[in-house]
């Protein structure tokens, strides 16, 4: 079923519908859209002549409701791990005494029993957007359900997915879980919808069956049944009726990509043997223990803020040095790096004991390693811990700071760290900083390119603010040329500079990053052997030439394509 206005393919370029990338992957299919509508009529009708008298409604609400959480339990028995937990839970708040009760209070009001029945799961959704977060994802099956008893109270077959036979992409207002729990991968090849967050069912479906997945695709219900579309995962992309040899391509090379990912153990280097340094993105002892099981050679960033984010009052130094030690740990025994970010307080990670309260504008306010200049003991203290723990563990620590937006702090900085025996770097992510990385460079031993915030400096765009996601697109052509400069910089006196923000994790972006310079490429462990595999595929010239071609863009769309055409193999 169609519902909005149909999207009129370009004539000589694919339509492009953009949303949130949650699962990566490509696949290319025709669309099927899911009904989320019931019969209008058929629920009038069955209005006009439902019971009014209490008793027998609640009956009859209590019936509909047994229909509709058996269904949801029977499916839950057929499956297992996540699509059974979200289908048993699906039953549960069918069946929630406290739903049921707002129901009879509705028909005490004088509603009829279908009015009653969506006015009180409409009270539980403006509970639940109320609370916010995980708890406004479930409004979702909130929805689900209610379609469900109403249908069922009415008579009509409940409403959702009916399993098609040929290959499709599933396109949907949002994905309930009685919709998306025992979908068929080999049929369903991608996920598309118009609403949903990262940590929607639809998201958590799609990533325990593999499939390609874009959530919150503005437009996405405007597609007719049948449209051919290619859903590309990591870019956040629906290509609307898409070349169809340039479509097979990218679904080829994708497999490729995915079989190479499967085998790939690093370390990682070129096909013709250029080495380029894969590490982890951790916050605490666990991650680094996680990290440390992926073939990573150590750790690029260690955000040293997110294991204080609940702390009242500054740790005193022996407790910082357990946790770093803790950190370092996995890393000692085989002499890897692990590079500590000092304290990166303030805007979207608040810190009790060190963010600057009532600032207007906290993401340009005093955060990061400007916090030393008011606070001096806080760097201090830290810098403390952390050469006490690399002692103690052995590990090769290095630190930088973040935030640094002139030359003059990375040397105030580096000093404190020298002194130590440590070696000290600069992020880069304030555009100061990286054009003029050559004096940065003269003052510290390394760079980090933290593309999440330098993206957010050079756009002018909050890196929070979901509708300037076009706006903070790490393949945004200024924020590469910033790169260039800054691992340029790096080339010319032989000091290391990596990628530590989320471009690194994106595997052709990556290579493209590789081409200009980049020494080491920092991400959540998650992503490092994509980005290995990737890498394995390609020469030292084809990253080059990526990018000098990303560089010359005019936009993210076309350096993605332009990177695409240099490293993905065409057919014949
Ligand atoms: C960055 O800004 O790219 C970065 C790595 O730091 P964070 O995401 O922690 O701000
Ligand atoms: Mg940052």
């Amino acid at each position: 079923m169609v519902t909005g206005e149909a999207v009129t393919p370009d004539a000589t370029s694919p339509h492009v519908l953009r949303g949130t990338p949650v699962v990566p992957g490509v696949a290319h299919a025709a669309v099927a859209v899911v009904a989320g509508e019931l019969d209008g009529a058929a629920v009038a009708a069955y209005r006009a002549s439902a019971p009014t008298d209490e008793a027998a409604a609640l009956e009859a609400y209590d019936a509909a409701v047994a229909l509709v959480a058996d269904g949801f339990a029977t499916r839950a028995s057929h499956v297992e791990g996540a699509a059974a937990q979200v289908l048993t839970a699906s039953a549960g708040l069918a069946r929630d005494r406290g739903l049921r009760s707002g129901v009879r209070k509705q028909l005490r009001a004088g509603a009829d029993l279908v009015g009653a029945a969506e006015a009180a799961v409409d009270t539980f959704v403006a509970l639940f957007e109320q609370q916010g977060g995980l708890m406004a994802e479930r409004v979702t099956d909130l929805r689900d359900i209610e379609r469900r008893i109403v249908a069922r109270l009415a008579g009509l077959p409940e409403p959702g997915v009916v399993m098609p036979e040929t290959p499709v992409v599933l396109v949907a207002a949002d994905l309930a879980p009685s919709d998306t729990a025992g979908l068929d991968p080999a049929v369903v090849l991608a996920l598309v919808t118009e609403r949903g967050g990262a940590t929607s069912h639809t998201a958590i479906i799609a990533r325990q069956l593999g499939i390609p997945c874009v959530v919150g695709v503005v437009g996405a219900l405007g597609l007719a049944d049948g449209t051919t579309v290619l859903v590309d995962g990591t870019a956040g992309t629906v290509e609307v009726e898409p070349d169809a040899t340039d479509a097979a391509d990218r679904v080829a090379a994708d497999g490729a990509l995915r079989a190479a990912t499967a085998s790939w153990t690093g370390p990682a280097a070129t096909a013709d043997g250029l080495r380029i340094k894969l590490l982890a993105n951790v916050a605490d002892p666990g991650s680094a223990v996680a990290a440390a099981e992926q073939p990573v050679e150590g750790v690029g960033l260690f955000r040293t803020e997110l294991s204080f984010l609940d702390r009242p009052s500054e740790p005193t130094v022996e407790e910082q040095a357990e946790l770093y030690a803790a950190v370092f740990a996995p890393y000692a025994a085989a002499g890897q790096t692990v590079v500590v970010r000092t304290l990166d307080a303030g805007s979207d990670k608040p810190i009790a004991f060190a963010t600057h309260e009532g600032e207007e504008n906290p993401a340009l306010g005093v955060r990061g390693l400007r916090l030393a200049a008011d606070n001096p003991d806080l760097l201090v203290h830290q810098l403390d811990a952390v050469a006490l723990a690399a002692e103690r563990s052995g590990v090769d620590a290095w630190v930088m700071a973040p935030m640094v937006a002139t030359r003059d702090e990375a040397a105030a900085f580096a000093e404190q760290v020298r002194a130590r025996g440590l070696k000290a770097g600069a992020m880069i992510e304030v555009p100061a900083a990286a054009v003029l990385a050559h004096r940065v460079l003269e003052v510290v031993d390394f760079l980090s390119i933290g593309t999440n915030d330098l993206t957010q400096y050079t756009m002018a765009a909050d890196r929070m603010a979901s509708d300037l996601a076009h706006l903070t697109d790490p393949w945004q052509p200024a924020v590469l040329h910033l790169v260039a400069i800054t691992a340029a910089a790096g080339q010319q006196v032989g000091k290391p500079v990596g990628v530590c923000g989320e471009a690194a994790a994106d595997p052709l972006l990556a290579c493209a990053l590789v081409g200009m310079g980049v020494t080491s490429l920092s991400m959540a462990s998650g992503a490092v052997r994509a980005v290995g595999a990737q890498l394995a595929l390609v020469t030292a010239e084809q990253c080059e030439e990526a990018a000098e071609r990303v560089l010359a863009a005019a936009d993210p769309t076309a350096a993605r394509e332009a990177a695409r055409a240099v490293l993905v193999p065409r057919g014949e």
